[in-house]
């Protein structure tokens, strides 16, 4: 039978523990996941591409049937050239919906062969988004438990030498 691959596409700027929640959900589903990275560079990113791969790596160490990859372009073509049945997304909020509606709603109109599959976020990474990590770290808060053990590390050096900015008195 034919293998099941979805990709799962985003920024991972920093990933999470709602991230891998996903992926490791999304492995239920699909032989195979791709968990891709979107070259972006119109996006302010807080890690390079090559800073956040490296995370994603170490993250998904003892996982298989992973492979982390990069795209730039229209992701359903990036979807099409993978051989992925079914582009796989995370559902917070309902703010996430609006979004990510339009989005499952323009690669349908491109292609019908591939399936957006949305998974519920695991109740306990609800809140966490990577620009609220970057926010709390960025403030000296902690994010233990929240991201992976080398994300953690890398935020507190991306953060060491920028001092959080003062309150007014
Ligand atoms: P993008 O810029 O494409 O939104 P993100 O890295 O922010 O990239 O998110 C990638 C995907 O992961 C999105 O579908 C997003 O909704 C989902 N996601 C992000 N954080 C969580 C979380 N805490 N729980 C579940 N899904 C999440």
């Amino acid at each position: 039978m034919k293998e099941k691959i979805a990709v799962y596409p985003g920024s991972f700027d920093p990933i999470t523990n709602g991230h891998l929640d996903i992926i490791q959900r999304g492995l239920t589903l699909f032989d195979k996941v791709i968990v891709t990275v979107a070259v972006n560079p119109s996006k302010n990113a807080l890690f390079t591409i090559e800073e956040r791969l490296e995370m994603i790596r170490e993250s998904v160490k003892g996982i298989s049937n992973i492979e982390i990859d990069t795209f730039e372009g229209l992701l359903i073509d990036y979807a099409a050239k993978r051989k992925a049945c079914a582009i796989l997304r995370g559902l917070r909020a309902m703010s996430d919906f609006e979004f990510e509606f339009q989005m499952a709603m323009m690669n349908r109109r491109l292609s019908r062969d591939i399936q957006t599959v949305f998974l519920m976020t695991g109740f306990r990474w609800f809140f966490i988004s990577s620009s609220a990590i970057k926010e709390v770290a960025h403030f000296g808060g902690k994010i233990e438990g929240m991201v992976p053990e080398i994300v953690c590390e890398k935020l507190k050096e991306k953060f060491k030498s920028i001092k959080p900015a003062k309150c007014r008195p």
